[in-house]
């Protein structure tokens, strides 16, 4: 294949300051040594976005300079120097993060945790965070956070990795080996019903869903959630041991990041259980840890989407077990960027992933 034209100009979003984003012509970025330089097909908005977009974000890039968005795919125009993985033409979607590849954490797989984030200069990249991102109609990313799509997978489906990739982290991280466990499941977000299905998956006996809206926990009985529990109108604990003979869930998985989804967790989990925190909460939060230390539970955290789980995902997507039919529900051309976002926060018509084709 010719190699495509590549324009001097490009489209993109940028952030100005606190909910000032202007879409503008900027150059377009050169692939360095080690990175693909991709033609934007789809990017994702996501929480950490809004997060970014009101209160900004350690190491972000200036004010003026930055291109968020940092759940992308597209199509490889051009190679950097160095590499060979990737030809002109593929069909990629990235995870953000981007290690040094030098701290000990990195070496270990663990690098949405890296010792020198945001460090520019030792290799360090979080795109769409720590640098420029995929609000725009090029990007470019180092080729180890860069995966092929499998062919029946579309662009926007492929945004979805990254999320799928934390749900798909927690679950490793509380040990993986799930089969015939029961898991719960706090929140049903993005993030929740990937874990949901990825459970369902992994071979989990029973998955039990809790949240606040019907619509989705319903989704979640759709993906396969075996029960459903609506916190406004059930006591989610009760239910959870009913559901489990009085002895608790092996796995919680928070989603949530509330003080009462996080206790409820908690309270949920069986005596030497174990509860992986993958929300965030917006602020300190308290919680009874003698419950934890008398029954013996596990308390683990994740970062994002560490360990490869990206690529795991997207061989779930490909395999049709992590789907997002009922998740992906709008999608935006880079223009129309802040309607988009709008439409995220304030969930008009259903919204839950809505994506933007640049
Ligand atoms: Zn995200
Ligand atoms: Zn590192």
């Amino acid at each position: 294949m010719g190699s495509p034209v590549i324009p001097e100009t490009m489209r993109a979003a940028v952030l100005y300051g606190p909910e000032d984003i202007r879409i503008e012509d900027r150059p377009v970025p050169k692939p360095g040594v080690g990175e693909v330089l991709v033609k934007v097909a789809a990017c994702g908005i996501c929480g950490t976005d809004i997060k970014i977009i009101t209160k900004g974000m350690p190491k972000m890039p200036p004010y003026g300079d930055f291109i968020f968005g940092h759940e992308w795919a597209g199509t490889v125009v051009a190679l950097g120097e160095t590499v060979d993985e990737f030809k002109v033409g593929d069909r990629v979607a990235i995870e953000a993060h981007k290690g040094c590849g030098r701290c000990e954490n990195c070496l270990d797989g663990k690098y949405t945790a890296c010792f020198n984030y945001g460090r520019l200069e030792k290799g360090h990249r979080t795109s769409g965070m720590t640098v420029n991102g995929g609000f725009a109609e090029y990007a470019v990313h180092h080729v180890n956070s860069v995966y092929k799509i499998p062919d029946n997978i579309g662009f926007n489906e492929a945004t979805f990795v990254t999320t799928a990739g934390c749900a798909l982290y927690a679950l490793d991280v509380a040990g993986g080996y799930i089969v015939g466990d029961t898991v719960v499941i706090i929140g049903p977000g993005p993030i929740g019903l990937a874990a949901v299905q990825g459970a369902k998956a992994l071979g989990a006996e029973k998955v039990i869903l809790t949240g606040t809206r019907e619509e989705r926990l319903a989704i979640g009985r759709y993906y396969g959630a075996d029960h459903t529990i609506n916190v406004k109108e059930e006591d989610p604990v009760e239910r959870i041991m009913e559901l489990t003979g009085g002895k608790g869930a092996d796995i919680v998985l928070e989603c949530a990041g509330t003080q009462q989804s996080l206790n409820q967790g908690l309270q949920g989990a069986k005596k030497g259980g174990v509860m992986v925190l993958v929300a965030f909460y917006k602020e300190p939060v308290t919680i009874d840890l003698s419950h934890a230390v008398l029954n013996q539970i596990k308390i683990l955290s994740v970062r994002g989407e560490g360990n490869q789980n990206c690529r795991r995902a997207l061989a779930m997507q490909s395999q049709g077990k992590i789907k997002t039919d009922k998740i992906i529900t709008h999608s935006f051309p880079l223009e129309e960027l802040n309607e988009a976002i709008q439409t995220f926060v304030e969930r008009r018509d259903g919204a839950m992933k809505v994506v933007i084709n640049p």
